[in-house]
């Protein structure tokens, strides 16, 4: 027997057209490139979505056309969060900081059939123009007419605007319509694509949304600092809209001071960004000290937040600390880490340690860790497998790839490709991505565990261990180490012995490298191919 209740698409316009009836009068803040804000309300990006959903309708923008964004977080990106999905076609999010090749290549395999840029960007793109013939035109903002160019067809964003009508009937009502497309980081390979629908997107903001997740309420006002670019800005843009939130885009300025000041004066309560954003506001807070007390949760994901950092906050700050974790390819969000009722009688530093894990999946997202053989493995908070996941807003397929064994399982599930335990509450602790594990002798070392330990110490600033090749072992852990500004001496030998009390011995490096600078991904992570090619030679001969 089926059920008898209504068929509802959940669309992306549902969400706009929420807000717009709940919550016109709530603020969205940019922080333009000269240094002022642009202010305007839901209603105001209500109106201009229209408007827009008219524009691409004029540049000849079809059901399903990819439609590329080059830009900072502000409000022209958030208009076309909405006017392109809301138009019936796929918002496809390009990352600013890619290689040329790169980038054109995600280009040409999204066949972006229109490409908006913040004239800010330009040389970037430009850079590639020769290469992205599929693009029929550009369409520029921040920008007047005087600007030069290489770039063809071009038009300017408020131009088009200007003449557009604001009047625009919702054309999606099939919620398993694609809507927006974001490639992954692709630290091997080729970059892969995430379609994402309607449904999924509508779903994962209900979910991010959950009290036991992000929990976003109308008296909140949200800083992204997480680009637009990278995985849809965590959905926050939808979760906002959806929460009645504030919003406050940063657009180019993601300096630690200037983030200080924006949190400070416009009265941020949920900023969200990776660690390394927080370890420079960190520095900044204990330089130039700023009343920041209307934080009232430190959203932190993308790479594993170091237990020192969530002590530095929650201790000297009195910041409270929500650490996640997700992938591009869970739409993002995955795990969140709440403390518990059961935690309520943990000391300080027992609860740091809770919050150093990646927290427990929320509703929607099942989770499972399995072996090699594909055995799944208890929650014991010790037995280490590879993470895998299933839910509505998981891709089951890259875009334009049949689904390869080594992303998805026969029984469909999402090989997430991290490395984690499970506590016997549900509590996800990361120690590695299955490329990064050292495997010394047959025996796995977590590089994760001793980056944590590393950055602990006073003196360092980061830190990142990789596997390097070893004639005896196989391979064994190198650390790389970036000591802080005006830290105490410390040399190799003083590190290793630093680390000997907390870990077995086949678990301790030889060797730690002391640098200048650590290579980053074009996300801000630590590029650990590029630090194994730099050290490949390793321990042979
Ligand atoms: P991306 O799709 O670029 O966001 O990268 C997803 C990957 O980032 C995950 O598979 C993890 O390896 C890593 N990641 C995300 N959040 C965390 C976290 N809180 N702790 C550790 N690793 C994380």
């Amino acid at each position: 027997m089926q059920g008898l209740m209504m068929d509802y698409p959940l669309t992306m316009d549902r969400i706009l057209e929420h807000a717009n009836a709940l919550h016109p009068h709530k603020r969205i803040s940019t922080k333009l490139p000269d240094g002022s804000f642009h202010r305007y309300t839901y209603a105001d990006l209500y109106r201009r979505v229209k408007k827009l959903a008219n524009v691409l309708g004029s540049l000849g923008v079809g059901i399903g056309d990819r439609v590329g964004t080059f830009s900072w977080n502000n409000y022209q990106h958030l208009e076309l969060y909405y006017a392109v999905p809301c138009s019936g076609a796929v918002c496809h999010t390009l990352n600013i900081r890619l290689f040329p090749d790169q980038l054109a290549y995600i280009i040409n395999h999204a066949e972006d059939r229109v490409v908006f840029v913040d004239a800010t960007l330009l040389p970037a793109l430009e850079q590639v123009v020769d290469q992205i013939g599929c693009v029929e035109h550009f369409v520029l903002f921040n920008a007047n007419g005087e600007i030069e160019t290489r770039l063809p067809n071009i038009s300017f964003y408020e131009d088009l605007m200007a003449e557009a009508e604001a009047i625009f009937d919702w054309v999606v009502d099939d919620e398993n319509m694609a809507m927006g497309l974001c490639y992954t980081s692709g630290t091997t390979g080729e970059p892969k694509g995430a379609l994402y629908s309607h449904r999924s997107m509508f779903l994962h903001t209900m979910g991010e949304n959950q009290a036991n997740a992000l929990a976003l309420v109308e008296s909140d006002v949200v800083l992204p600092v997480v680009p637009q670019f990278h995985a849809m800005a965590w959905g926050l843009p939808y979760a906002c809209a959806m929460a009645g939130s504030e919003m406050v885009m940063p657009g180019p300025h993601l300096q630690p001071q200037a983030l200080a000041d924006m949190i400070a004066e416009e009265q941020v309560t949920i900023p969200a960004g990776v660690p390394t954003i927080w370890m420079g506001l960190y520095r900044e807070l204990k330089a130039n000290p700023r009343d920041i007390s209307c934080i009232r949760s430190l959203v932190v994901g993308g790479s594993a937040m170091p237990r020192t950092l969530i002590e530095a906050y929650e201790k000297e700050l009195h910041v409270p600390v929500l650490h996640a974790w997700g992938m591009t390819e869970i739409s993002p969000l995955g795990t969140v880490c709440r403390l518990q009722r059961a935690h309520q009688g943990l000391s300080e530093a027992e609860k740091w340690d809770v919050q150093a894990r990646q927290g427990y999946p929320i509703a929607g997202v099942e989770m499972r860790i399995v072996d090699d053989a594909g055995e799944v493995l208890p929650w014991d908070g010790e037995t280490m497998g590879e993470v895998q996941v299933r839910g509505p807003w998981i891709v089951r397929a890259y875009f334009k790839q049949d689904p390869l064994p080594e992303h998805f399982t026969p029984d469909g599930w999402f090989r997430t490709g991290d490395v984690a335990t499970m506590s016997p509450e549900g509590y996800m602790a990361i120690m590695d991505r299955t490329k990064d594990l050292v495997k010394s002798g047959g025996e796995w070392i977590s590089s994760v565990e001793l980056e944590n330990a590393l950055m602990a110490h006073s003196s360092v600033m980061e830190a990142a261990v990789i596997a390097i090749p070893d004639e005896k072992w196989g391979e064994r852990p190198l650390g790389v180490v970036v000591l802080a500004p005006d830290a105490d001496a410390v040399n190799s030998e003083g590190l290793v012995e630093y680390l000997a009390p907390q870990f077995a011995k086949f678990w301790l490096p030889e060797r730690i490298v002391l640098v200048d600078e650590l290579p980053k991904t074009s996300v801000g992570k630590f590029d650990k191919k590029v630090l194994r090619q730099q050290h490949a030679e390793g321990n042979l001969g």
